[in-house]
């Protein structure tokens, strides 16, 4: 058994021993009984989170206005929380308070989905109250209840439907799609930082497209930032993005609009993520047009390169076929890797010229990279220092 899982199997036992009831819950026991131990394993227990702290030696505050405490394990931390329901729901997200309960059906009513409304106790007996076993064989995915009314508490839980068909390919039931479709517009009242976070799921799983055709059939693309219905048959050419940020990069190409890149901003991307898409971009655009000379290779680090090509491969169509072994050959033919590798300075420059330095230094500097790349300059001391003197000294 994973260390997490061992972890998890010690902690409920010893809120056993001390009386509590306690079980594993949600997505650790979906994915257990699909064969997978997931990295998340989440702990629900009738002990309240004051009670739990008196269980364990080692513990975190790490949500306990929401019932939940670190327990940190040896083996690994693992989070307990105090069964719960949800107060009162407003604005159709999700509520701020909660009131904790003794029992384990009213914490299990409270979860979105009957896959993820399952849970295991330490003899490794499911509790599975709503037919979430047979769900997930049949590779469904149902809301717990009356979708509709679960969908008016949290508006979010329509996109977790659709990010969960795409992750594990299942279908989403008929009066579950339904609500979603009839109440689609609720999905504006949900913050775009818990969308994207939903979003970046959907980037890396194995069935974007899946998604991104849910989206369009409940039409909650109409109520989404950006256009999701265009340019819709390219999704298909991806399987998974592999890394949530590619999926976005995507996204805003499929926009066919330079100011596209703005969206990003209004899903709350990090200036990390908006820097990697407009890399991919300008990448993409040299690609299709001018094709990459030696300074594209040099400038751009090989993940921005590989998305691009694939880009216009799928998306631009272009013909020549230049395989990921080719951009990795490109790259490592370059005469010098990154800058530090030159051997002469900004300050050497000034030295040598006598003048004072300004913005002819950065001029010549990149004119010296763009040589040295082209290998019609050789990274050496001498030679630089006479190339230097006799093209910018007279
Ligand atoms: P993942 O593998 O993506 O972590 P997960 O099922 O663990 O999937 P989480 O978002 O981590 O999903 O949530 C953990 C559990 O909490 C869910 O399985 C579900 O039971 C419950 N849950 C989470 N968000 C909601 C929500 N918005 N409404 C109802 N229940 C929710
Ligand atoms: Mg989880």
């Amino acid at each position: 058994l994973d260390e997490n899982w061992q972890a998890a199997f010690e902690i409920v036992q010893s809120l056993e021993k001390f009386g509590y009831e306690a079980v594993i819950v949600g997505g650790a026991v979906r994915d257990y009984l699909r064969g997978q131990l997931a990295n998340d394993v989440d702990i629900a227990t009738s002990a309240l989170p004051e009670e739990v702290k008196t269980v364990f030696s080692r513990t975190a505050d790490v949500g306990i206005a929401h019932g939940t405490v670190l327990v940190i394990h040896p083996l690994s931390p693992v989070e307990v929380t105090t069964y719960r329901t949800e107060g009162e729901y407003a604005d159709h997200r999700r509520p701020n308070d909660v009131q904790f309960v003794r029992s384990l059906e009213e914490d299990l009513k409270r979860r979105d989905f009957t896959i993820n409304a399952m849970a295991m106790r330490g003899s490794k007996e499911i509790v599975d109250l709503f037919g979430g076993q047979s769900d997930l064989s049949s590779q469904i995915i149902r809301a717990v209840g009356n979708a509709s009314s679960r969908f008016s508490e949290d508006a979010l839980r329509m996109l977790r439907a659709i990010r969960f068909s795409a992750q594990l390919g299942f279908a989403i039931e008929e009066e579950t799609f339904k609500a979603i479709r009839n109440q689609a517009i609720d999905i504006s009242f949900i913050a775009k930082e818990r969308i994207k976070i939903e979003f970046d799921k959907v980037w890396t799983s194995s069935n974007a497209q899946k998604a991104i055709r849910y989206l369009n059939d409940t039409r909650l693309v109409d109520h989404l930032p950006g256009d999701f219905s265009k340019n819709v048959e390219y999704w298909s050419t991806f399987e998974s993005f592999g890394n949530p940020v590619n999926g976005w990069a995507f996204f805003i190409l499929l926009q066919q609009d330079e100011n596209a890149v703005q969206l990003l901003n209004t899903f709350n991307c990090s200036n990390k993520e908006k820097n990697y898409v407009k890399q991919v971009l300008q990448a993409y655009e040299i690609r299709t047009t001018t094709g990459w000379t030696s300074s594209d290779y040099f400038e751009f680090d090989f993940p921005i390169l590989e998305i691009a090509n694939d880009f216009a491969i799928k998306f631009y169509h272009t013909n020549d076929n230049l395989k990921r072994s080719e951009i990795v050959q490109k790259k490592n033919a370059l005469a010098i890797q990154s800058r530090s590798e030159i051997v002469v300075n900004g300050r050497d420059l000034i030295e040598w010229s006598g003048k004072k330095s300004g913005p002819w230094l950065k001029m010549v500097i990149d004119k010296m990279v763009d040589e040295i790349l082209l290998n019609k300059l050789v990274n050496d001391r001498q030679k630089i220092k006479d190339w230097f003197l006799n093209e910018y000294t007279s």
